[in-house]
């Protein structure tokens, strides 16, 4: 893809802009955690997220990104489907599932990425591990984000991370410099060797987005052409942050 090649890296001012859309992006993503509940249908959560993006005059990228155009602003993926799934009226959350949020936001031109995945109700204890292994996946992604770093060391820490503990992370799918566009380069995997990829200098920013899978790393799309679930039907989980690399510790944009 082009988007590997294109790496922007920020200035202050641009910074400052874009932890503001993480801000919001995070505001966001807290008002659709506090609606999960059984019974609550997927596109009302789409739909409460539109609301606060709005309040905010703000827009998501994901709404016609692609082909087919995807037709909400966030995806929301439950259980097996590890990410890009579509909302829809009829599909409703129940006692016991995992469920995978991510939205962007666009303010004055720059971009926010973040996703999680919380339980409703009560999870089963492998639920629960998944969702501690996904997110401690993603910290020790976040903390290799330091200047004279490569990506290949955040991929190494993000793998080591998941596959040590039993679980599996896919290939297929990978984080992304994130700016003016919302995948720009570096593009940095789930899996990978230390010291090996592109240095990591202050300004960049990235989506760093491990996304693990209990039974093995594969993966397919339904054949409504978004929905990306583990071929065998195992959980999966989907934590991200977008994050600045700076002269010191690395900055997490899409928090409060
Ligand atoms: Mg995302
Ligand atoms: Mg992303």
């Amino acid at each position: 893809m082009s988007w590997e090649r294109q790496i922007h890296l920020k200035n202050p001012a641009e910074l400052k802009v874009m932890r503001e859309a993480g801000r919001i992006n995070a505001t966001v993503l807290a008002a659709v955690k506090d609606r999960l509940q059984p019974g609550v249908a997927t596109a009302d959560l789409n739909a409460a997220a539109e609301e606060v993006l709005k309040s905010y005059g703000c827009t998501s990228p994901f709404k016609g990104y692609g082909h087919p155009p995807f037709p909400a602003s966030v995806t929301i993926s439950i259980n097996d489907e590890l990410v890009h799934g579509i909302p829809h009226p009829k599909r409703k959350l129940r006692e016991g599932d995992i469920v995978s949020v991510d939205c962007g936001t666009i303010l004055d031109g720059f971009v926010a990425d973040s996703a999680f995945t919380a339980g409703v109700g009560e999870v089963s204890p492998e639920a629960r591990k998944l969702l501690e292994v996904t997110e401690g996946a993603l910290c020790e992604g976040i903390s290799k984000m330091r200047k004279g770093n490569r990506t290949g060391d955040i991929s190494a820490a993000i793998q080591k991370y998941a596959e040590s503990r039993g679980f599996h992370v896919t290939k297929e799918y990978t984080g992304h410099g994130v700016g003016r566009q919302m995948h720009e380069g570096p593009q940095v995997p789930n899996y990978g060797r230390a010291g090996s990829g592109i240095l990591l200098r202050p300004g960049m920013t990235i989506a760093l987005e491990p996304m693990v899978l209990v039974g093995t790393p594969e993966t397919r799309v339904l054949p409504d052409k978004w929905t990306v679930v583990s071929a065998d039907g195992s959980l999966t989980a989907h934590f991200e942050h977008s994050v600045a690399v700076t002269e010191g510790e690395p900055l997490i944009l899409t928090v409060l």
